[in-house]
């Protein structure tokens, strides 16, 4: 580790127990002490630490905020922690070309706020915005409720500025909206969990700030009813900026918590949100209001202004909370299901309780059938109980059996790495492996993960 010191600025390397014992873990359970902890604040320093620790086998995780859900920056096999988060500037903010040119620490709400006062838009939007980072966004590939309309974090990224194990410096992608030079390695990068190259530029697609947002919340007795609406809406021809649906665990703790009156009686909650102009907004849920009350729900509650859909969305964000209060231990699963499997997948949950024992509350992004499973887990069984694991093994079977994906956001880590290979194909597999082998021979990047 003394010749990491002498490499780099000083202040830059941590070796005090107590710091690198911060620097293990993320909002996931798992923990490992790194060696040493580098606070990189340029890509010079990147090419440092990676030409230091190829020549040492010194293995290398990359850490943005540390607000991954999976372990994925916990560095299991000891080694350097490389911390982007002094690397936060804001290099290039161009509304003419629609780019942004950003370092990898940037906290993701505070960008999309600068870009929104200046009229525009940053859309990918994780629950995580106001502590994660940008870098660790395109390392997951993060997407949120938006994304039903806009998309993941991938389609904006347009290029990037990597460092490889070996401390080569390659620009991938560029700063035009299009771009069909060779194979799309900017998409090779996007979703890597660190174990490709380490991120130190991101180039980024921005669009223009939609003028206008209304919201509609809607309560049904039955979630097919609420699923069933989900559709009658695409199949109307529109499609929302985001469509979240809640089941009756999580409505309940939710009323217990926020009150009666914010959540009106229901077994199942809908909420959408449209953008636009605001005639179009407005006509939109007017039309949409129709639709629900057709499918159902006993209970409307329209939101024609920005204003009056963030005090909606403000509930809806709320219920991770709700649930939290109910002194159980929430271990949240961001499956995907086909949309047609919405309501299998609401009476599955009731299934996993009855079988397991523990209560499992639904709710997220219906529109793309990314629904956070929320097995809720009394404060005196550990996380790592074999009864916690059996529950997740059969949900993660019913999913894959349904077309499914075991993580629709956060990434397999180490959370999801028990069901890595049950997820994909010995061919797949292979493919990421001769990846990993031509792109970081040693295995210094991030080991102990799902390559
Ligand atoms: C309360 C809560 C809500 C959440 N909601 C959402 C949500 O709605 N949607 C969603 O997608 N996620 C969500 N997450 C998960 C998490 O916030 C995202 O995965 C986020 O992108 C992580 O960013 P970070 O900066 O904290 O990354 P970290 O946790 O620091 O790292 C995440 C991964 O990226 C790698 N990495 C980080 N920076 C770089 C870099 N510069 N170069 C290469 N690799 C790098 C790390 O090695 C690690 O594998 C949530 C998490 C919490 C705690």
């Amino acid at each position: 580790m003394l010749a990491l010191e002498k490499a780099l600025p000083a202040g830059s390397v941590l070796l005090e127990e107590t710091e690198r014992h911060r620097y293990g873990s993320d909002a996931w359970q798992a923990h490992a002490m790194p060696d040493a902890v580098v606070l990189a604040k340029s890509t010079a320093d990147v090419v440092t630490v990676l030409k230091l620790a190829t020549q040492h086998r010194v293995p290398v995780t990359a850490r943005g905020a540390g607000r991954g859900y999976v372990g994925g920056c916990v560095p299991e096999r000891g080694g350097i922690v490389l911390s982007l988060e002094k690397m936060k500037r804001v290099l290039e903010l161009n509304t003419i070309d629609g780019v942004a040119r950003v370092q990898p620490g940037v906290i993701t709400a505070s960008f999309q706020e600068r870009v929104k006062a200046r009229g525009w838009f940053y859309p990918p939007d994780p629950a995580s915005r106001a502590e994660c980072s940008l870098g660790g966004n395109v390392a997951t590939n993060a997407g949120g409720p938006r994304c039903l309309k806009y998309g993941v974090t991938r389609p904006y990224v347009l290029g990037l500025e990597v460092v490889l194990a070996d401390g080569t410096v390659a620009r991938v992608g560029g700063r035009t909206h299009k771009n069909k030079t060779g194979f799309d390695l900017v998409g090779m990068f996007v979703g890597a969990e660190g174990l490709l190259g380490i991120v130190t530029e991101m180039t980024l697609r921005l669009i223009p700030q939609p003028r206008a947002r209304a919201g509609i919340a809607a309560t049904f007795p039955r979630p097919e009813q609420a699923a069933a609406a989900v559709n009658a809406i695409f199949a109307a021809g529109f499609l929302p900026a985001a469509m979240e649906m809640a089941d009756a665990f999580t409505l309940a703790a939710a009323r217990e918590h926020l009150g009666a009156q914010r959540v009106p009686p229901g077994k199942a909650h809908l909420l959408v949100e449209v953008d636009g102009s605001a005639t179009a907004t407005r006509v939109d849920i007017r039309e949409m209001q129709r639709i629900l009350k057709a499918c159902g729900s006993t209970a409307v509650r329209l939101a024609p202004s920005e204003a009056a859909c963030e005090a909606l969305w403000e509930t809806r964000r709320l219920f991770s909370a709700s649930l939290k209060a109910r002194g159980l231990t929430k271990m949240n699963e961001d499956i995907t299901v086909p949309r047609s499997r919405l309501v299998d997948l609401f009476k599955f949950a009731q299934t996993l309780e009855k079988k397991h024992g523990f209560p499992v509350a639904c709710f997220g992004h219906a529109g793309d059938g990314n629904i956070h499973v929320n097995i809720m887990i009394p404060k005196n069984i550990t996380e790592g109980d074999p009864r916690i694991q059996r529950a997740l093994d059969d949900l993660f079977t019913r999913v894959l059996s349904w077309g499914g994906a075991i993580t629709g956001e956060h990434g397999i880590g180490l959370a999801k790495l028990p069901w890595w290979e049950q997820a994909t194909s010995p061919a797949v597999r292979e493919l990421h492996a001769r990846l990993k082998k031509a792109l970081d021979p040693d295995g210094l990047l991030n080991p102990g993960k799902f390559v």
